[in-house]
């Protein structure tokens, strides 16, 4: 039966102190492996090699939009990633065209030697590592044979994105940072999997929206309208690091399916329906 594996390699809000930041990997059953956000820093080598997801093995990356706390790693993982394999194929980064602006001009301040255009990165010796694809709303990218995504507009920043993964019948849609927002409801309609932010609960909604984010009664809402089959929640701040049960008992209040809150690390696994 074909199944995806979902890797959390990192589950902490951009002012979290205990987690590191957004990135999660899913290895799809034709053997594609996807990262959804790739964290600040060096969180996805280094968290990744612990559960032996190594550099070299990420290929793709579906990035929400361009805060620190979800696109800093990219150019940390490219470089590790080029260090580890130098005849790898660039590493492939699809989000919206704001976004991947704002990916250009990070990797044009953080780099030395490389050169930078609209297309990506190439080394100094003109080898290309990093390839990034602007995608519309909707707008369906073949990421492999076997794996479609698009990208849906979400309530948090402009060009912000959630996204669809469908892989062997299995779909899994990923909110990104958004606060409420029915068009994440509208993606994940009946999908296997939602993985929805949930920075609080409803005792701090107003400080959460204007923070542009989600509570966990926010997030199970969204789940049940979705009438999707398990939801997943991440993105926590700092007060919810040791003790998840109240966003876990706000989300059961409202969605009657399985509720689970990422750690980093944290792995699930889904089957084909
Ligand atoms: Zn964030
Ligand atoms: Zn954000």
């Amino acid at each position: 039966m074909p199944e995806m594996r979902i890797t959390f390699l990192g589950t902490g809000a951009g002012n979290c102190i205990y987690r590191s930041h957004t990135a999660i990997c899913l290895d799809c059953p034709d053997g594609t492996r996807l990262l959804l956000d790739a964290s600040s820093g060096n969180s996805v080598v280094r968290n990744g090699a612990r559960l032996g997801l190594f550099a070299g093995d990420f290929h793709h990356v579906l990035l929400s939009h361009q805060h620190g706390d979800h696109m800093g790693g990219i150019p940390d993982l490219q470089g590790i990633r080029t260090m580890a394999n130098a005849d790898a194929d660039p590493l492939q980064v699809y989000s919206s065209e704001p976004t991947l602006r704002k990916l250009e001009a990070l990797f044009r301040a953080t780099s030395v030697t490389h050169s930078i255009d609209q297309d990506g990165v190439d080394t100094a010796q003109g080898k290309p590592v990093v390839r990034w694809t602007p995608v519309e709303d909707s707008q369906r990218v073949t990421v492999s044979p076997g794996v479609e995504a698009w990208a849906f507009p979400v309530d948090h920043i402009p060009g912000a994105m959630g996204w669809a993964v469908v892989a062997s019948g299995i779909t899994l849609v990923f909110s990104g940072d958004t606060r409420f927002c029915p068009r994440v409801a509208e993606a994940a309609q009946g999908a296997d999997v939602l993985i929805h932010e949930a920075l609080s609960t409803n005792a701090d909604r107003e400080s959460t929206r204007s923070r542009g984010h989600t509570t966990a009664a926010e997030a199970a809402q969204i789940a049940a309208e979705a009438g999707a089959h398990r939801l997943i929640m991440t993105h926590l701040d700092s007060p919810f690091h040791l003790d998840q049960q109240p966003l876990i008992d706000e989300a059961r209040s409202i969605y009657d399916g399985p509720v689970s809150v990422a750690n980093d690390l944290s792995q699930f696994t889904v089957s084909c329906p």
